[in-house]
């Protein structure tokens, strides 16, 4: 992993507005209140005016949430950054504030399922999708209609981590005038930067390695200035979707420890990947690092996370579940990012038609390498792959 050593500065450093105060405190203050006070009625009128550059009430701007804004901002090289209370919540906020009726979407990849179901639900207010799985960008130029008007690009991509050509894809999108916007959340802006190969909009769920502790919820846009205001008067301010103060903080807390999680993640990912690459039970694992077209990945990430998947040679709902069942020091449970190490599957034993359809084998296993050690997971891995025989 190459990490910019100017983002492990961004990760690590306090707050560089605080520090500029003088003797400062190590930790961000946690400014916990709903709204502030003026010294007298125009200087609240002022503020009113502006509330996207004042502090009047914490649905729209807070100090302490405004700091996690700057750090994300400066990783992502964006000129911008707001912060939600979950990523569904950024993401929301990107199509509520973009779109009007009559729009189309373009999904490009596999994506996460609840962007699509909100997708879905955005068909009620007349915004149509269309979501496209074959990855060429002929593909994608046949797949945009008159009406698109965003381009949704995961990369890599849910559970087969496919890795999309970002620079291709988006100068195609850009010489239309449509906008593209990258949910970045497995890569991170330390192992990808997506506004720098092209794209408009950066989307994160910070949730996941952002903070990093599996301890909170939240979510994160960054793009232009002007994009940002655009989204924080359409839809952040009035959707109301905030990130709380103490939970900015926390997040906080959790970057300065990025590049060093980040680091192990990968090494120990890349230990299990090559693991189950090697036994029987295993017909394939999914891992960017696996891309065929290896000039692809390495123009584009400067390193890997550490959430992979794989596919179980015996693919029936009770050899899956005997598989995850059969593990002890993996967790069984939803999300990833965190310091513990997690398994589940898209099998749900009642789905494999619908998985089929997405081109996802019913032995599928997603796993999140956590913390605990490359021996010790790798073990466990291989005690539970013992029990399928
Ligand atoms: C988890 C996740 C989201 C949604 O984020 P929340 O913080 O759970 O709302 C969006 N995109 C991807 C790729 C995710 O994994």
């Amino acid at each position: 992993m190459l990490i910019d050593p100017s983002d492990v500065a961004i990760c690590v450093a306090g707050d560089e507005e605080i520090e500029a105060q003088g003797a400062a405190p190590t930790s961000t203050p946690i400014v916990q209140t709903s709204l502030f006070t003026f010294p007298n009625f125009q200087a609240l009128v002022d503020g009113l005016g502006a509330e996207h550059r004042s502090h009047v009430y914490t649905r729209g701007r807070n100090p302490t949430v405004e700091a996690v804004e700057r750090k994300l901002a400066a990783l992502e090289r964006g000129e911008a950054c707001k912060c939600f209370g979950s990523g569904m919540a950024a993401i929301s906020a990107v199509m509520l504030g973009l779109l009007r009726s009559g729009d189309h979407i373009l999904f490009v990849n596999h994506t996460y399922g609840p962007t699509l179901q909100l997708a879905e639900h955005l068909s009620r207010f007349g915004i149509e999708h269309d979501l496209l799985l074959d990855l060429d960008v002929h593909a994608f130029e046949q797949a945009l209609r008159p009406n698109t008007q965003l381009v949704w690009l995961e990369s890599p991509g849910t559970m087969l981590f496919r890795v999309l050509d970002i620079p291709a894809l988006t100068s195609v999108a850009r010489e239309r005038g449509i906008p593209t916007c990258v949910d970045n959340s497995w890569a991170t802006p330390l192992c990808q930067k997506p506004l720098s190969l092209g794209a408009d909009i950066v989307v994160h769920s910070c949730t996941k390695y952002l903070a990093g502790h599996s301890d909170l919820v939240a979510g994160a846009v960054i793009s232009t200035s002007e994009r940002i205001e655009e989204i924080f008067f359409r839809a952040f301010l009035l959707n109301g979707g905030i990130l709380a103060p103490f939970d900015a903080w926390l997040l906080l807390r959790g970057l300065r420890t990025l590049p060093i999680r980040l680091r192990q993640h990968e090494a120990d990912a890349l230990r299990v990947a090559r693991f189950l690459q090697g036994h029987p039970a295993v017909r394939r694992v999914f891992h960017p690092a696996l891309t065929e077209d290896s000039q692809l990945v390495e123009r584009q990430f400067s390193g890997y996370s550490g959430l992979l998947s794989f596919e179980l040679v015996r693919g029936d709902f009770e050899s899956v579940a005997r598989f995850i069942d059969g593990l002890r020091r993996f967790r069984i449970g939803v999300s990833w990012g965190g310091v513990e190490s997690l398994v589940i599957s898209p099998n749900r034993g009642t789905n494999r038609l619908e998985l089929e359809a997405r081109g996802i084998p019913p032995g599928m296993v997603r796993l999140s390498i956590g913390l605990e050690g490359s021996d010790v997971l790798i073990d466990d891995l291989a005690g539970a792959l013992d029990l399928l025989g």
